[in-house]
């Protein structure tokens, strides 16, 4: 069945009044991937009501960034949404999500958020934060999934939730990839074929550093392993974490981002790590 669609603040009220039971939510900015797909269904399993946000937010684009080319493909998206039994797409306009204009009071993502993506992209969690609370608030979801693919995201919204006693439970999902690794990505669709081979070096890169950890190398060495597949990409970051961001843990669990672009596309990726 067809989702009903919410173009206003007043729509999705109406629609989300008739929802009982436990309401979860995905936001995306369309363009919508298998990735979505994999998200949404892992969020209608354990929903009564699914609503998604499709909602491309001026508030985390730079200056220089693709607002303008963003791909935009509502008709698609739409059918995904509803083969994966999506109820409710909520899909405002920018003058119905910022009625007053650019917000003057945003959330702040403190340090965490100057790190890594916030340090290529001033601004940018600032942007994604305001827009997930206001979202959260809109919807009014109890559980709200986002993907592991973009892991900064969801270390800091789950910061959020936390600091901020939001009542919303927030759920990560393991990044859906190509067949050949790729994970997928919305940018994906910029690259040409050339380019799509040059960006494999960064899911080639993650599991040579995952492979090297399970082989009990120790945090330098699994870095290595993982930067010596990095030649083609233009490399902006490879770090080894904790799995909230801070230093590497010498023994444990531990996250290897990447972050590089290819042509004029910048592409993230990441992935878990035991370091033994
Ligand atoms: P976006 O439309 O890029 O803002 O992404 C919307 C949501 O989909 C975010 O929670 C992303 O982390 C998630 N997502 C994007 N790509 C993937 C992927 N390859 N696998 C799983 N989730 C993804």
């Amino acid at each position: 069945m067809s989702p009903v669609v919410a173009r206003t603040r007043a729509e999705l009220k109406a629609a989300r009044a008739g929802m009982g039971g436990v309401v979860g939510v995905v936001m995306t900015m369309g363009a919508l991937h298998s990735g979505h797909a994999g998200l949404l269904r892992a969020a209608r399993e354990s929903s009564d009501h699914l609503v998604m946000t499709l909602f491309v937010n001026p508030l985390q684009f730079g200056p220089n960034e693709d607002f303008d080319r963003y791909p935009r493909t509502f008709e698609r998206d739409l059918e995904i949404a509803a083969a994966e039994g999506v109820d409710v797409v909520f899909a405002p306009t920018v003058d119905q999500m910022y009625p007053h204009g650019e917000p003057s009071v945003r959330v702040n993502p403190g340090p965490v958020g100057e790190i890594l993506e916030g340090a290529s992209r001033p601004g940018f969690f600032h942007g994604v934060l305001t827009v997930v609370s206001k979202l959260l608030h809109l919807t009014g979801a109890d559980v709200a999934y986002f993907g592991e693919k973009d892991y900064q995201q969801l270390t800091l919204i789950r910061a959020m939730v936390r600091d901020l006693d939001l009542d919303v439970e927030i759920r990560g999902v393991p990044t859906v990839r190509e067949p050949d690794g790729l994970a997928l990505s919305s940018r994906n669709r910029y690259l040409s074929d050339a380019e799509r081979r040059i960006a494999l070096a960064l899911s080639r890169a993650l599991r040579a550093g995952a492979q090297a950890a399970a082989d009990g190398e120790g945090p330098e060495a699994t870095l290595a392993a993982a930067d010596k597949e990095l030649d083609g990409p233009e490399l902006d970051y490879l770090v080894l974490t904790d799995p909230d961001l801070g230093p590497p843990p010498e023994h444990g669990p531990a996250r290897l981002l990447v972050a590089a672009r290819v042509g004029t596309t910048r592409l993230i990726d990441n992935i878990p790590v035991e370091i033994r």
